[in-house]
């Protein structure tokens, strides 16, 4: 048996959009890996006075089109394959957003929930400066992903900047607003996911008030985009987080349990309201809904999984959920998929719009955020939707399409090396 590889999956999908390209495989070689790997130790004084030693990754996949550009993921199973592969994720995501980025990310293998403040402020310290050689506001900006958030940001500008002398806001991006951060930034995942499901229904007609949706993962993209999706009209019936699943055939008061889980430390775990039930956790992939919002984390719906799947769309929310096999067999059985690297792409086009404010140290307003991103959220739907009728492909397929194109038009100007 295979094991399950993440960036075998991702360079599966760009050898599909190279071949559509009839690009010679000599001209996309470069894409294919990962232009520096840093694996560092990080040995941490415990709160108990013992010392223990964390591994971090930092992966730059690609830089050819500007600064490498990707979250931090702080989880007791990542490692320097998964980081690999959610950094070339961030290659495609950024080319197909068009903003002027290449992709990184960074791990450090914890579980933050482990730790004190004291203990994940001195953990996120020591990290930045073992990394501190490879980022910059110019050379790569990190930002929050799964397990890290704002005040896990501010350490590492705070940390930077003393390395280099000078306030840095610009190094990472998702900071509090307080120290550069932008009005809009924390809710742009979910905000862009909504702007596309809109854009997807508005394109086939359909009207979200008529939607039913089942949801898993509620941590910052679930929640938010839950709430937002809610608000837009959509009726969501099942909500499901990392202890339980909760399905209410009338529809889940998502106002109330995003309030719950905000004031419960991100859980789920005691809320209640009438009519609602507790369901195996797995069953919220199975449940006979319109669409499935993928909202946790990668490899969920593989071949173990796929073929209870009723709903008719699949809202990639989390980076990853689908393995390539699971996308082949949703692809024969016309269930569409509006993959992560379009979809989630709100929160790194937030990111960069908070880039370009610490830039130029002009500030907006949360309205001209949220506008611009939903242009950005819209321009990238109908570009997608263009090139995959064009080509009578999968919209994840067409993303890989748009964005090699980008990326080796860009290493055409600049040259080859070597
Ligand atoms: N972690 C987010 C992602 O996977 C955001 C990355 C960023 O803003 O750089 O897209």
């Amino acid at each position: 048996m295979t094991m399950y590889d993440p960036y075998q999956n991702m360079l599966h999908v760009l050898d599909e959009a190279a071949s559509v390209l009839k690009l010679h495989k000599d001209e996309y070689a470069f894409v294919r890996y990962p232009e520096r790997e840093l694996t560092v130790s990080l040995p941490i004084r415990m709160d108990d006075g013992h010392v223990q030693v964390f591994e971090g990754y930092r992966v730059q996949h690609s830089s050819v089109r500007g600064p490498a550009k990707g979250g931090v993921r702080y989880h007791p199973n990542t490692d320097i394959n998964e980081t690999r592969a959610l950094a070339g994720w961030m290659t495609i995501k950024c080319a197909v957003a068009n903003i002027p980025y290449g992709g990184a990310k960074g791990g450090i293998r914890v579980d933050p929930q482990c730790l004190s403040d004291r203990e994940l402020e001195r953990l996120t310290r020591e990290y930045t400066y073992r990394i501190s050689p490879i980022i910059g506001t110019d050379i790569d900006v990190p930002a929050p992903d799964v397990g890290t958030n704002a005040q896990i940001m501010a350490w590492i500008v705070d940390e930077y900047s003393k390395l280099r002398g000078k306030y840095t806001p610009g190094v990472v991006t998702g900071k509090p607003i307080e120290i550069g951060g932008s009005l809009g930034r924390n809710e742009a995942t979910g905000r862009g996911i909504m702007y596309t499901l809109m854009s997807y229904l508005e394109t086939t007609g359909k009207k979200p008030c008529d939607i039913t949706m089942a949801a898993q993962g509620f941590g910052n993209v679930g929640s938010v985009g839950c709430l937002l999706m809610k608000r837009a009209g959509i009726n969501i019936v099942a909500i499901g987080d990392i202890g339980r699943s909760l399905y209410n055939p009338n529809g889940i008061d998502i106002e109330k349990a995003y309030a719950y889980a905000n004031s419960h430390g991100r859980s789920l775990d005691g809320y209640q309201e009438e009519g609602m039930q507790v369901i195996p956790k797995g069953d919220v992939l199975h449940l006979d809904v319109d669409v499935l919002f993928m909202a946790a984390m990668e490899n969920q719906l593989n071949a173990a999984t796929m073929e209870g799947v009723k709903a008719k769309l699949i809202l990639e929310g989390a980076n990853g959920p689908t393995t390539n096999e699971a996308d082949t067999y949703f692809y024969k059985h016309g269930i569409e998929i509006l993959p992560d690297v379009m979809t989630n792409a709100g929160g790194v086009v937030g990111s960069y719009y908070e880039w370009v404010q610490n830039r130029t140290g002009f500030y907006w307003t949360e309205e001209e955020y949220n506008k611009k991103l939903q242009a950005n959220m819209r321009k990238t739907f109908q570009t997608v939707w263009q090139v995959k009728e064009k080509y009578h492909v999968s919209a994840r397929l067409s993303c890989y399409i748009i964005a090699l194109s980008r990326i080796v038009a860009a290493q055409n100007y600049r040259g080859f090396l070597g």
